[in-house]
């Protein structure tokens, strides 16, 4: 039978350190490979000559999937006897780190992909830092090549070792690190017989003890709405639920409007009527009075709405061509709202890999590529948020340049007030 329970990860690393071929081999152990396309593919290269590579089994089968063009090419999927998974970013898509901040933020979990022979990388470090910002906590390091060491446990408790220092330094810990040699197969889906001193799981183990949604549900409530629908009189407010939950009878105010209404019913797609809803569930709501409420609207509870003011502090990863500029206008993306936005000022720039201070407080007016600032933003009219460290979902925001994904950031502690008066 087929498992319902789903769980979406994210598969970084420096380019070459091997995440295609991870990839492929994870498909192939788990059985998720069309009948017959392995053999094909590999008599393809016997008769060039050329070695057999995991990465062009997974060219092949996207580009399989990019003529199927209904389907997302972007969500790859396997399955293990516990649940399914759909990887958020497939390898070899050229705007990696753009697709991070916009894809990766509704990723659960993330695979990190180090080369065991060329080591810690700029990038390993800078996507460290990325998984972070974008609040991914779930997350396992996979030391890979492991075979062109000759399987080393020295080597492997070396690079935890260094890489989890770094780590640690911006505040994240992963759930374990893993030796692995991909193109062999190497403790993916069974236990290597080249490391026999290795104690811990597999990669597929690792990945079934990951939760799915890291969202708690005794959060308090934020419902963005994405769509309002109408049926006749009646009035559907769709959207997911990124923290807490709601029932039926709760009294929810909607930010930024400030209006209050009940909660009359829970309405879902596909699943019968029922009385509550929980963080990580897309659903609708009809309220008893009908108030005014738009696409963008945070829905919380009476008793603990978010923030709603038109500046905070933030952490931010830029990654636009165009520098981050003072005195420019860009949008700001943020749940669901979506507001004009600026720089007010710029307290520090500091280099993503080395997280050295670049720039301190009114001496450089502009984040440049690759760069992470503390500054504070203003927004153009109020805008409902938390802090990153409280909730996660409507801590973290997007900078749009034009039609680009240019930046992304979350929300940094500071003593706000609740609701703006200027
Ligand atoms: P990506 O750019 O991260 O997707 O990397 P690829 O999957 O394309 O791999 C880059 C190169 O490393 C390819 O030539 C692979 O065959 C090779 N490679 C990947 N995994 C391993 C491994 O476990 N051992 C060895 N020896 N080579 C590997």
């Amino acid at each position: 039978s087929t498992p319902t329970e789903q769980l979406k990860i994210v598969i970084v690393g420096h380019v070459d350190h091997g995440k295609s071929t991870f990839v492929g081999r994870l498909f192939h152990d788990t059985g998720s490979l069309p009948e017959g396309k392995l053999e094909q593919l590999q008599k393809i290269a016997e008769r060039r000559g050329v070695p057999f590579e995991w990465a062009n089994l997974m060219d092949a089968l996207q580009s399989e999937r990019d003529q199927n063009i209904t389907i997302d090419t972007a969500q790859i999927w396997f399955q293990t006897k516990k649940r399914q998974y759909v990887i958020i970013d497939a390898p070899g898509h050229k705007e990696f780190l753009k697709n991070m901040i916009t894809g990766a933020a509704n990723a659960e979990a993330a695979l990190l992909l180090i080369d065991a022979n060329e080591g810690i990388q700029e990038q390993s470090r800078r996507h460290g830092y990325l998984l972070n910002l974008l609040g991914i906590r779930q997350i396992a390091v996979l030391v890979n090549k492991m075979d062109l060491q000759g399987y080393s446990q020295e080597r492997f408790n070396q690079i935890e070792k260094d890489y989890r220092a770094f780590l640690k330094t911006i505040g994240v810990e992963p759930k374990l690190f893993i030796p692995i040699a991909a193109k062999h197969g190497d403790n993916i889906a069974s236990k290597s017989a080249n490391m026999t001193w290795w104690q811990g799981a597999t990669v597929l183990e690792a990945l079934d003890q990951f939760k799915v949604s890291d969202l708690p549900d005794n959060q308090p409530l934020r419902f963005p709405i994405q769509d309002v629908y109408r049926f006749d009189d009646r009035r559907i407010l769709a959207g997911r639920i990124e923290a807490g939950s709601v029932k039926v009878g709760d009294k929810l105010l909607f930010s930024p409007s400030n209006k209050v209404s009940t909660v009359k019913t829970i309405e879902r797609w596909n699943a019968p009527v029922s009385e509550s809803a929980n963080a990580g569930e897309s659903i609708g709501i009809t309220l008893t009075e009908q108030i005014f409420v738009e696409r963008g609207a945070v829905a919380a509870l009476e008793t603990a709405p978010p923030y709603e003011l038109n500046r905070f502090k933030a952490r931010l990863f830029w990654l636009g061509r165009q520098p981050f500029k003072q005195g420019k206008i860009y949008k700001l993306k943020l749940a669901t709202q979506e507001a004009d936005c600026e720089i007010e000022s710029i307290e520090k720039i500091i280099d993503a890999s080395t997280l050295e201070t670049i720039s301190r407080e009114g001496e450089k007016p502009y984040v440049g590529r690759h760069e992470v600032a503390e500054l504070t933003i203003r927004t153009k009219r109020a805008v409902a948020f938390d802090k990153h460290i409280e909730i996660v979902p409507t801590g973290r925001f997007v900078i749009v340049d034009g039609f680009e994904v240019s930046g992304g950031g979350i929300v940094a502690e500071d003593n706000y007030p609740k609701r703006t008066s200027d």
